[in-house]
C-alpha cells in the first residue's frame, strides 16, 4: 500500500485481518505450536483460534523477522503463519531484512541452518507492506506540497527492490481522503459482508485443489491450467504486457489474482473485467 501519512494504511491492514476466514483446527494447532516454541503462549493448554496479526517495528533484525539464536527461536514471519505480517514503513526496514523475505515469500516455507541443526519453518503468511509515496509523504497529495527532490524519491523507493516488489500480489495506492469524502464514503460493505464472500471463495479453492490451499499458492503449471483467459482477455493481457514490461513472475501473479477476482464474483471463468481488476493492482510495477 502506498499512500501519504494519515491515509489509513494501518487501519486497512488491520481490516484485512478481519476478512480472513476462521482458522481450521489444523491451522490453529500450528499457530499455537509456534507461539509455544517462541515462549509466547499465555496459559497452558490454550489453543490460539484467531489469525495472528504481527506488526514488527522497522528496526527489527533478520533474526527478529526470520528467526535465529542458539536454540533457533521463530521470528515474526513464523509467528504470523496463517495470518498477517504487517510491515509498516516498508522502505525503513534494513535491506538485509527485506531481501531475507524474498525466498520465504516465494516458497511459503524456509529453512534455518545453524551449527546445531536445521529447522524447516512454515511461512503461509499474507505479508502487507506500507510506504509513503516519497520521504516527506506528500507527493501527489491534494492538500500539501511535496518537498522532496527526484533523487530523494528515487532513493526512497529504491530501498524496496524490484524482485521484492514483484512478489507482492497486490500493489495499491491509498490516497488521503478529505472531510467530504470521509463523510460520504460510508456506503461501502462491512467486514462481515466481505468475510462471507471470502469464505465462499476459499471453499471454492479448496474444492479446486482438493486440499487447504489458496489461488496464491498455485504452481506455474496449475496457473497455466486453471487461469485460462478467453480471447478478449488474452489480447488485453498482451497489450498491457507489451506496454508495461511486467516480469514473468508478475504475469503469473496477475492471472492468479484475476482467478481470485472471478472466485469472489462466483464466476466459473475469468472474465475480462476480472483481469482488468487484477491489472489495476500493479501500480508500483508501473512506476519502476
Ligand atoms: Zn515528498
Amino acid at each position: 500500500m502506498m499512500g501519504p501519512p494519515g491515509s489509513g494504511k494501518t487501519l486497512l491492514a488491520r481490516a484485512f485481518a478481519g476478512i480472513l476466514p476462521p482458522l481450521t483446527s489444523e491451522e490453529s494447532l500450528e499457530v499455537t505450536q509456534m507461539y509455544s516454541s517462541a515462549g509466547l503462549l499465555q496459559g497452558e493448554g490454550r489453543l490460539i483460534t484467531t489469525r495472528p496479526f504481527r506488526s514488527p517495528h522497522h528496526t527489527a533484525t533478520v533474526a527478529g523477522i526470520i528467526g535465529g539464536g542458539q536454540k533457533i527461536i521463530p521470528g515474526e514471519l513464523v509467528l504470523a503463519n496463517h495470518g498477517v505480517l504487517f510491515l509498516d514503513e516498508l522502505p525503513e526496514f534494513s535491506r538485509e531484512v527485506l531481501e531475507s523475505l524474498r525466498q520465504p515469500l516465494e516458497d511459503r516455507t524456509f529453512t534455518l541452518i545453524r551449527a546445531r541443526g536445521r529447522v524447516d519453518f512454515p511461512a503461509r503468511v499474507s505479508v502487507i507492506g506500507s510506504m509513503n509515496p516519497c520521504p516527506c509523504g506528500y507527493l501527489g497529495d491534494k492538500g500539501r506540497l511535496c518537498s522532496c527532490s527526484p533523487i530523494q524519491i528515487n532513493n526512497y523507493r529504491g530501498r524496496v527492490s524490484g524482485p521484492l516488489l514483484d512478489r507482492f500480489d497486490l500493489q495499491i495506492e491509498v490516497p488521503r481522503l478529505n472531510y467530504q469524502e470521509l463523510k460520504h464514503g460510508d456506503n461501502t460493505e462491512t467486514s462481515e459482508v466481505v468475510l462471507q464472500r471470502v469464505v465462499k471463495a476459499r471453499e471454492k479453492q479448496w474444492e479446486r485443489f482438493k486440499e487447504i490451499k489458496t489461488n496464491a499458492e498455485m504452481t506455474g503449471r496449475e496457473t497455466k491450467e486453471i487461469c485460462r483467459l478467453d480471447r478478449q482477455g488474452e489480447s488485453l493481457l498482451q497489450r498491457v504486457f507489451d506496454k508495461q514490461h511486467f516480469s514473468a513472475r508478475a504475469h503469473d501473479r496477475i492471472l492468479r489474482v484475476a482467478r481470485t477476482a472471478a472466485d469472489m464474483d462466483n464466476c466459473p471463468d475469468i472474465q475480462v473485467e476480472h483481469l482488468a481488476e487484477s491489472l489495476q493492482y500493479r501500480v508500483l510495477d508501473k512506476m519502476n
